[in-house]
């Protein structure tokens, strides 16, 4: 069966097919570091990189991009707050983010691009826009794409011009009045006191938002990708422009498939950091393995709401330990065998077995659905509880073992927790922890225990000791 994936460009489930056979570009939005976080940020990080694992698993080459917009308003506030450079700003919290990812089995992307170190690229597109009508600089040096010159405009949306015209007249703010239209939106901007800017031909000054995906996916992927994603609050304005500024550049099809995941909620609002009412990946790690918080976000479908509970923390909790339990159940199993070779019987019941392979294969062509195909791994973990025992063979329970743990590792869950060796480098690193303790050195300690997550080794304080868990 082959591979469908929900488009929002078309509003249909596609088939889908990479421009280059047996390559994706693929380019995800990735987020505005100026603080930790959160879990609803932490949904299209979780979700698109199961997406990716899949795509491998099938044999496809994923070039994975995905951005750190550290150029932003909220970083420059934050940056000012504390008196420092907003490369200090962005620079932490790319370092705190990327700690996350790899806390939560999230693979590092093909390239994570940085919005400050692509101007050179940003400039170069904006004054293509302008040579061709796309883009003009008013009176200002402000450069505002012209979006009525992009006969495509809306497609992503569905929305339509004069509806876009009549509703955001009331979005206009002061300075934009010399705009030519209202619909028009901002490629470069002029500097501030106390603000980065970068020199520019229209004025000193920083890039508008959207550009800067525009580009990096142009610079790392090409005119023409296969996937562009992120959450479907992305969709309008920041992806409709971005297809506007591509596609007007480049004069070619920006990407063939659009993907969005509906939000993560808490009380049936949007999880979100001007609400308030958020928890960081970090205020989830002190309570839960986050493995747990990874199976949590994939019980769902990607592109149903998902509202966050305890009581649906507990259950994913319940249902990752499910899994965790019988592959330890196998390999205690496997430790005590007697016979080598599979009998007839277990031959024909790891055949029977392939079976929920394929379920869970098929319910992952089917745009993704984590949480049929996580039903497929719950139906095999009760054909092995059912099936194996202190009598089967070793191979029988390798080859059950093995399928356990690969439709697992699909989904980024950790479920053979390799109780081996911590190597030297780890040990040095968790003995020099304890000594900076004796000494009150909390502050070498905590960055110890930073490095250590980001290598998937949490540290636990507990009364008996320190307590070592891999991620
Ligand atoms: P931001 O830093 O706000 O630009 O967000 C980074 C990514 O997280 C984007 O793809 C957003 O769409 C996504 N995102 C933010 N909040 C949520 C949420 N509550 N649920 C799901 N995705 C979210
Ligand atoms: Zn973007």
């Amino acid at each position: 069966m082959s591979m469908k994936i929900y488009n929002t460009l078309t509003k249909q489930k596609e088939e889908f097919v990479p421009i280059e056979p047996g390559k994706v570009r693929m380019y995800v939005c990735g987020p505005t570091v100026y603080n930790l976080i959160h879990i609803g940020n932490a949904r299209p990080m979780i979700v698109f990189d199961t997406v990716r694992r899949y795509m491998e698993h099938k044999g496809l080459e994923v070039n994975y991009v995905s951005n750190f917009t550290d150029v932003d308003d909220k970083i420059i506030k934050k940056a000012i707050e504390e008196g420092v450079d907003s490369s200090v700003i962005s620079e932490r919290y790319i370092a705190e983010c990327k700690k996350d990812m790899a806390a939560m089995n999230v693979k590092p992307a093909t390239t994570h691009p940085l919005a400050t170190q692509e101007i050179g690229g940003m400039l170069e597109m904006i004054q293509t826009l302008i040579d061709k009508g796309h883009a003009y600089a008013a009176a200002d040096g402000t450069v505002y794409f012209r979006t009525r010159s992009f006969e495509g405009y809306g497609k992503l949306s569905h929305k339509n011009l004069d509806d876009l015209q009549g509703g955001n007249r009331s979005l206009l703010v002061s300075g934009e009045d010399q705009k030519e239209d209202a619909l028009d939106f901002v490629l470069w901007k002029p500097k501030k006191d106390g603000e980065p800017y970068w020199e520019a031909p229209w004025c000193n000054g920083r890039p508008g938002w959207h550009i800067e995906c525009s580009v990096m996916s142009k610079r790392y992927l090409g005119d023409e990708i296969d996937i562009h994603a992120g959450g479907e609050d992305l969709v309008f304005p920041h992806h409709e422009n971005e297809i506007a500024q591509s596609e007007a550049c480049n004069g070619k099809t920006f990407s063939r498939y659009w993907m969005h995941n509906a939000f993560l909620n808490i009380d049936n609002k949007k999880m979100s950091k001007s609400l308030g009412n958020f928890f960081t990946v970090r205020d989830i790690s002190e309570k839960y393995d986050l493995q747990v918080l990874r199976f949590f976000m994939l019980s769902a479908h990607y592109r149903s709401p998902l509202n966050f509970s305890a009581e649906l923390m507990d259950a994913a909790k319940n249902g990752y330990e499910r899994i965790v339990t019988c592959v330890d159940n196998l390999k205690y199993l496997m430790e005590n065998v007697t016979a080598a070779d599979m009998t007839e019987a277990e031959m024909a019941l790891a055949e029977e077995s392939k079976g929920y392979v394929v379920k869970f294969d098929e319910a992952m062509d089917d745009d993704f659905n984590t949480a049929d195909a996580i039903a497929a791994i719950f139906e095999l973990v009760k054909f092995i509880n059912t099936n194996a025992s202190a009598n089967s063979s070793k191979a029988f329970l390798e080859a059950l073992k093995a399928e356990v743990v690969m439709l697992s590792d699909i989904c980024g869950l950790i479920v053979d927790k390799q109780e081996d060796v911590l190597d030297a480098e780890i040990e040095k690193l968790i003995e020099e922890r304890q000594a900076a303790k004796k000494e009150k050195n909390f502050a070498r300690a905590d960055e110890i225990r930073d490095e250590l997550l980001a290598k998937g080794i949490a540290l636990k304080d507990t009364r008996e000791g320190v307590k070592i868990v891999r991620l």
